[in-house]
């Protein structure tokens, strides 16, 4: 059970609901970083007090350090804070709730400190997951899932204790803004279209990614390295509903599924209590009034993105960093404005095809992948 948290990311989406259950649960709060919202975080300073406070813009920290001058708090500036932040003495857990593959070094360094991880920043182990994995093996450092479908695979999985155990993990989806359309239908999709996700509020990249289903083979990866498996034993499936979280299908054919409302909240108070259990307030799932749960197959012809992914996870290697790099620079000029909707898959089919994979990658070789799959996407825009 974790006692004292740093949050990366503690503006956004996750961050703010990671403060929330900390709040419930009486934690101490370590560190708290942001890219550039200084308000936010000001606030979430005076309200829970950490020993640090880091804003990755360093104008942006400069402005809070003048802000925060009657506080004890110690305010830094700059990308590298983030490492400072990830390895507080204080905090015995790092909750990785920025986005992007900028989450990679922090988690490397909080591994090295052996704390345990709660993970939401999937592209972190979607870019390197073999290599953070190993590190937190050889570490001893806990990684425990706060994406929703990840963690209940995590608490299905609780009590095996053999992984050939398994036949194969099932991740649900509630197939986004677009489910039903056709591939022409949905290239007419805008921005403000993308952007109204059907059961959960998230920060904008994420919300893009569920509306090409990009999130859903970001998924896949992340569960492949998360439980050590190979592509053909995760399967997708869609279930509107969002109530059946994700699902572990056995040898002996049980399929255990973890079942609840869609609330964030729940996956990262699990994140933050295990192995443990406590109380929560929040409105358990009310059977009796839940929708018809339904489930069905992805269209992959329509959201193209789940089957690149699918592919890179196959190639392996370096593969998955060029994607998720394509990914995250077509995501951001798509949210500015300058693309469509289509060009996102194909931008990154482009950059997937203009960059090499490299298999067994050190780190300098993925941070390489990534830029230069960024590169690709800029030159093809
Ligand atoms: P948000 O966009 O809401 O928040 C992102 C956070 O990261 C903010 O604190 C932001 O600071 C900070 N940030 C943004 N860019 C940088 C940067 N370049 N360097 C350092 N910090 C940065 O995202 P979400 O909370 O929705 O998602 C966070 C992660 O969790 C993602 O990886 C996402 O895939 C994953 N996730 C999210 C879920 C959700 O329900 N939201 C569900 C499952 C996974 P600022 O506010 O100052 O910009
Ligand atoms: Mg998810």
């Amino acid at each position: 059970m974790s006692k004292t948290i740093s949050i990366l990311g503690a503006t956004g989406s996750i961050g703010r609901q990671t403060l929330d259950v900390a709040e419930q649960l009486g934690l101490r709060v370590a560190a708290l970083t942001a890219h550039m919202d200084v308000e936010r975080l000001e606030a979430q300073v005076r309200k829970f007090r950490p020993r640090l406070a880091v804003l990755t813009d360093e104008a942006a920290a400069r402005d809070l350090a003048v802000r925060l001058a009657d506080m004890d708090t110690k305010v830094l500036g700059g990308p590298e804070a983030l490492l400072e932040a990830a390895v507080c003495p204080e905090a015995d857990t790092v909750v990785t709730a920025v986005v992007g593959m900028v989450g990679l070094r922090p988690t490397l360094a909080a591994i090295r400190e052996r704390k345990r991880i709660a993970l939401a920043n999937k592209e972190t182990l979607v870019c390197a997951g073999q290599l953070v994995m190993d590190a937190a093996d050889t570490h001893g450092a806990e990684i425990v899932p706060v994406d929703s479908e990840h963690s209940a695979i995590f608490q299905c999985l609780q009590g095996c204790a053999d992984r050939r155990e398994i036949r194969r993990l099932i991740l649900t989806c509630s197939g986004g803004p677009f489910y039903g359309m056709t591939y022409e239908e949905v290239g007419k999709m805008t921005k403000a279209d993308a952007l109204r996700h059907p059961n959960w509020t998230m920060g904008p990249k994420i919300t893009v990614d569920c509306a090409t289903l990009m999130n859903k083979g970001l998924e896949v990866i992340e569960a492949m390295r998360l439980y050590r498996l190979p592509l053909d034993q995760v399967s997708v499936v869609i279930h509107r509903q969002s109530i059946v979280h994700s699902l572990v299908e056995y040898r002996d054919g049980a399929v255990l599924a973890q079942l609840g409302t869609p609330d964030m909240r729940l996956p990262i108070r699990y994140a933050m209590t295990y192995p443990e259990r406590v109380e929560s307030p929040a409105e358990p799932l009310d059977l009796l009034s839940c929708p018809p749960l339904t489930f069905a197959q992805p269209d992959r012809d329509a959201f193209p993105c789940l089957q690149l992914a699918e592919a890179a996870a196959a190639q392996g290697g370096t593969a998955c960093a060029v994607l998720n790099g394509a990914n995250e620079e077509a995501v951001g000029l798509f949210l500015a404005g300058r693309i469509g909707f289509h060009d996102i898959p194909r931008l990154v089919a482009e950059a997937r095809a203009a960059v090499p994979a490299e298999q067994e990658p050190a780190l300098e070789d993925i941070l390489a992948a990534d830029q230069a799959a960024r590169q690709a996407v800029l030159d093809r825009a």
